[in-house]
């Protein structure tokens, strides 16, 4: 019988303290499941240190192992999307370098997928990081939940199996600013979430910078919501209303008193607040405004350096 093909993709972003162990242990998952045609592809993010010069070695010697080297450093999200974009077989497993999300698991993700699960993705339930990032985390997935039509699980992280036909899908869309969890979700089939506790990144630092979060959060909301546009709708609305009452209140209170209302700090107090919702709210249409800009240029989301691969 033929055994089925399964790509396991991974982005490197300077992770050369990590790869010798990643790699010892991808193997070792490899043995344990050989009715699996195990395929390894790094996507090397533009790394500045020994990573790549590890990995083509690798990828020399080895015929199941591929890497493709961006021409510099395109994010995270970009070398995912390369990762599904150059995938081939049965299935995907996306993954990070660093072993916070565990090779291991990968047998139990094979076991879900051969039930009928397009989609298996990891839920995490214990994270490593510090309190006010896990506090920060918590609330945006749950904030995301409720902005989002999408009914995304909480906590899932892009830790995930997909299958050839779900990697496909997402792989061909056009969309520029990808935010591969919320898509994941959009694609639908059957999709199955296990709990995972989530390691500590085994060697080496953080590579993702709190800028480069932040960015990732607002694609998620941006792209899987437009509640931030109504919001201003309804601000307005109320403001609106607002201001009628007092214009109201105010006639009235000439007509019937001979006294004229004062209230120069109230009057400061009001303008300032409006002038700063408006300013927010210009602020959130420009996000969106930004992202048609972005998408109107149509750039790719990656360059390809080369690849190494022989087979
Ligand atoms: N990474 C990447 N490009 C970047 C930043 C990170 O390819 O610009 C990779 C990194 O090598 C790792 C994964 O993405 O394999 C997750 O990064 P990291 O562990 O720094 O993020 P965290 O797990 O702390 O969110
Ligand atoms: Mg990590």
């Amino acid at each position: 019988m033929e055994r089925k093909r399964i790509t396991v993709a991974m982005p490197v972003f300077n992770e050369e303290e990590v790869l010798p162990e990643l790699i010892r242990r991808l193997k070792a998952v490899a043995e344990s499941s050989s009715r699996y045609e195990f395929h390894f592809l790094f996507v090397d993010d533009g790394s500045r240190d020994r990573s790549f010069e590890i990995l083509s070695e690798l990828a020399a010697a080895d015929p199941s192992v591929t890497v493709i080297r961006f021409s510099r450093n395109f994010g995270h999200q970009a070398a995912l999307e390369a990762g599904l974009d150059h995938a081939r077989g049965d299935a995907v497993v996306l993954m990070d370098a660093d072993l916070q999300d565990p090779p291991e698991v990968i047998p139990e993700f094979l076991r879900h997928f051969e039930e009928g699960n397009d989609v298996v993705y990891a839920i995490r339930v214990k994270r490593k990081e510090g309190l006010a990032l896990r506090i920060a985390y918590a609330l945006y997935y749950r904030v995301f939940a409720r902005l989002s039509s999408l009914d995304v699980p909480l906590d899932a992280g892009d830790f995930s199996l997909l299958s050839a036909r779900v990697a496909r899908t997402i792989s061909s869309l056009p969309e520029q600013h990808r935010y591969l969890r919320g898509l994941r979700s959009w694609a639908g089939f059957r999709q199955k979430g296990i709990p995972i506790e989530r390691s500590a990144r085994y060697a080496g630092e953080r590579k993702y910078t709190y800028a480069k979060l932040l960015a990732l959060a607002a694609d998620g909301l941006f792209s899987f919501s437009v509640i931030p546009l109504r919001a201003a709708a309804l601000l307005g609305f109320l403001a609106i209303l607002a201001a009628s009452a007092y214009g109201l209140y105010a006639i009235g209170f000439r007509l019937l008193t001979s006294t004229v209302p004062v209230g120069f700090s109230g009057l400061l107090v009001t303008m300032v607040f409006l002038s700063g919702v408006q300013l927010f709210f210009f602020g959130v249409v420009g996000e969106y405004i930004g992202r048609i800009y972005e998408q109107g240029k149509g750039r790719p989301p990656y360059v390809i350096d080369r690849i190494i691969k022989n087979d």
